[in-house]
């Protein structure tokens, strides 16, 4: 999509710091951490969330969850813990309609909720 912002990371029209790429998968850090390490994980594919996503999307979204753990590995916070999630519309504080995870570590989380 052409306005969309992390359609033009994918392209190479904006910068990012990527940690993993592979033909349907692209991971960079966030620009505003949110915690000590703090990486997105998108597919190169425009989907705007988890809520738009097809029955063919699925093993695209399988494929991110496996760059996940293989990112945590590379990064070494296996052990210590880390948290994957994606926000979902308005309320859970989707600002990219992109879908994209964060892949969060490097500290104690807070717990999740309101
Ligand atoms: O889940 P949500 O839509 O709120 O998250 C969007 C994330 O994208 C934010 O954490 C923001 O810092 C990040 N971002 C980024 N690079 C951009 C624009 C947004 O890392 N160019």
């Amino acid at each position: 999509m052409s306005d969309c912002i992390f359609c033009k990371i994918v392209a190479g029209e904006l910068p990012s710091k990527k940690v993993y790429e592979d033909d349907e998968v692209l991971a960079f850090h966030d620009i505003q951490p949110a915690s000590p390490i703090h990486v997105l994980i998108i597919p190169k594919k425009h989907i705007a969330s988890l809520a738009d996503a097809k029955a063919e999307d699925w093993p695209l979204l399988g494929r991110i969850q496996a760059a996940a753990a293989q990112i945590a590995r590379e990064l070494e916070v296996e052990e210590s813990g880390y948290r994957v999630i994606t926000n979902v519309g308005a309320n859970a504080g989707q600002i990219v309609h992109h879908i994209h995870y964060h892949l969060m570590a490097g500290a104690r989380l807070s717990p999740l909720g309101v």
